[in-house]
């Protein structure tokens, strides 16, 4: 069929305008700064930054931070491999962008093996204690409210950050491991300047200003670390030299774990974490869930996250509806989108979870067959308002609906290294600062409150995501790698709660069916439904579809939807790079 150039010409003319309405609107400094409740969103308090597309031959690396980046990019100038990057990028996050990352929490990584064309995947996430039951958030026979489960002893899980990183090496590092510590650990005693981002979080977060070890680091004075002070974290150093010579058993045996565990439980709200889980805790390599959209490979991490299946069903789910015909930007594509969204949320409220715990039909939720009927039920012109479960392999009557919610944090970075390996992390402690224990200069996750706090819906079915001891709680995060004829196109991933799911599918739809480039598709405005309201980006171009989704039957909400994608995608000239304006990241390559 010959190719109609005049509609290709007005199409991309349309996206062109789009895209630069887009990024007008950010670039003004959208939100005070006013102090947030513990549980408020305080993401909406930092402006944007100004990012254009990075470009490189021979490696990059993508993080939420410029010293960050840095690192991984010496890294790679000093012949180290992906992972090797991944490493150091982490540890300097964990001192630099403490409020979303760190040693005290737990990630998924997934790594991309340019000679044997193979993608495998691992699971850092946190587990629950041994002795801890359904009833871990109750108190008195009642549920806790969320924000006391957020900031207790109770929602600190065992970390898994170190133990993923260590068998990531073992399997791709090139470099000594002690190697990989040198930028942290000199940041760390030298001090590092408090970036804005930071300072917002640190002056927004109450909850963290009444702990009082992580009071004494981040309120010089009693007042909020302020933009350009100069932090300096010798507790953290420590750690890490000992973790960088005598390997990640200091972390999880001896002084270390004792003052982790003594923190938890000296919690005014304590936890049951014990020094006996600290040292049975294993990272996992798991089986990646892939799909095809169009000539693309896409796979992402499998349970105990959410993430990878949801962004695989949206993608399935739209390819029937042609949405690389659609204008990005248009009613008509936000309809879609959230449309798919709500499916999708809908089945991960029932059926994931920790697979060691539970069966989770995952060939079933990603055969495209029943990918096809899921998507032909989204009707043209009228929103379904809620969606409602499928049921792929009759087990829905005695799945519960999930009652977990989260706050946003994390963080994601990518690294394509000079052989063409590539690493995809997303990293978390899960809502900002996590539980706000602050330990040997680092913070511990509050990664239980990812559980449903209920352990049985209201109809009394039980629910996928209950607490289960040593279960690992369900995640939203999506690292991603996309290939395309068995070799690496793309790496992406987004922080941002069960949003991540919506933020991902959004950046992946913009790069491969719309062909934008990786930095315009970081910026088009956040739009989705979590089969909730339709929510549309604050400040940004989205919020004209307003009227046109209503009168579709959607309710809609304005929100400020804090992505933080960080991708790097291949084009004919070679590697590019894309940084997420929402927050303060960098890519940087040679
Ligand atoms: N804890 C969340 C998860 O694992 C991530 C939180 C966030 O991205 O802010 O899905």
């Amino acid at each position: 069929m010959p190719t109609d150039f005049s509609s290709l010409t007005l199409r991309s003319a349309l996206k062109q305008t789009w895209v630069a309405l887009a990024l007008l609107a950010p670039l003004t400094a959208l939100h005070a700064q006013e102090p947030q409740t513990p549980d408020a969103a305080p993401e909406a308090s930092t402006a944007r930054v100004y990012q254009t597309l990075v470009r490189a031959k021979r490696f990059m690396a993508v993080s939420a931070n410029a010293l960050a980046t840095q690192a991984g990019q010496e890294i790679l100038r000093d012949g180290g491999s992906a992972v090797d990057a991944a490493i150091a990028m982490q540890l300097v996050l964990g001192l630099v962008e403490p409020q979303s990352s760190g040693v005290g929490g737990g990630a998924f990584l997934l790594h991309y093996d340019a000679a044997a064309h193979k993608v495998r995947s691992y699971d850092g996430r946190e587990t629950a204690p041994a002795s801890v039951g359904p009833d871990l958030f109750f108190r008195q026979g009642k549920v806790m409210s969320f924000g006391e489960a957020v900031n207790s002893g109770r929602a600190v899980g065992t970390p898994g950050v170190l133990r993923l990183l260590k068998l990531a090496h073992r399997r791709h590092g090139k470099l000594p491991w002690p190697r990989l510590f040198s930028a942290a650990i000199t940041l760390a005693e030298k001090g590092f300047a408090v970036s804005p981002r930071l300072h917002a979080q640190i002056a927004g977060n109450r909850a963290l200003f009444a702990q009082e070890p992580a009071r004494d680091y981040f309120y010089p004075n009693g007042q909020p670390a302020a933009v350009g002070h100069i932090l300096k974290n010798p507790a953290y150093a420590a750690v890490l030299k000992r973790v960088a010579t005598e390997g990640v058993t200091a972390f999880y045996e001896g002084e270390i774990a004792d003052d982790l565990v003594a923190a938890v439980r000296a919690h005014r709200v304590p936890g049951e974490l014990t020094l006996a889980d600290l040292s049975a805790y294993r990272a996992k390599e798991r089986t990646a869930v892939c799909g095809k959209h169009a000539v693309y490979q896409i796979c992402s991490i499998g349970p105990p996250s959410s993430g990878g299946i949801a962004v695989l069903q949206m993608l399935g789910m739209l390819e029937q509806h042609q949405l690389d015909q659609m204008q990005p930007g248009s009613v008509e594509a936000a309809h879609y989108f959230s449309e798919a969204g709500r499916l999708a949320f809908a089945d991960r409220e029932r059926y994931i979870a920790d697979p060691d715990f539970i069966t989770v039909p995952v060939d079933a939720l990603l055969d495209p067959r029943y990918l096809h009927w899921r998507g032909a039920q989204i009707d043209s012109r009228m929103s379904m308002g809620t969606a409602l479960p499928g049921d792929p392999l009759k087990m829905l009557a005695k799945r519960g609906k999930d009652q977990a919610a989260d706050v946003p944090s994390t963080t994601h970075l990518v690294v394509v290294d000079a052989q063409g390996d590539g690493v995809s992390m997303t990293s978390t402690i899960e809502s900002e600062f996590g539980s706000k224990i602050f330990v040997r200069g680092f913070l511990l996750n509050n990664q239980l409150t990812d559980f449903s706090l209920q352990p049985n819906d209201p109809e009394g079915r039980p629910i996928a995501n209950r607490v289960e001891p040593r279960k690992r709680p369900r995640s939203a995060m999506a690292p991603t790698v996309v290939m395309r004829d068995g070799r690496l196109f793309m790496l992406a991933g987004s922080p941002g709660g069960s949003a991540i799911i919506n933020f991902v599918a959004k950046t992946l739809m913009a790069v491969l069916d719309w062909q934008m480039d990786v930095q315009q598709s970081i910026d088009l405005p956040n739009i989705g439904s979590r089969n909730r309201d339709t929510e549309l980006e604050r400040g940004s171009a989205a919020e004209s579809l307003q009227q046109g989704l209503r009168q579709r039957g959607h309710r809609v909400t304005i929100s400020p939807m804090p992505s933080g994608v960080h991708a790097i995608v291949f084009d004919k000239e070679g590697i590019t790079g894309g940084a997420d304006p929402r927050r303060e990241g960098r890519a940087a390559g040679d």
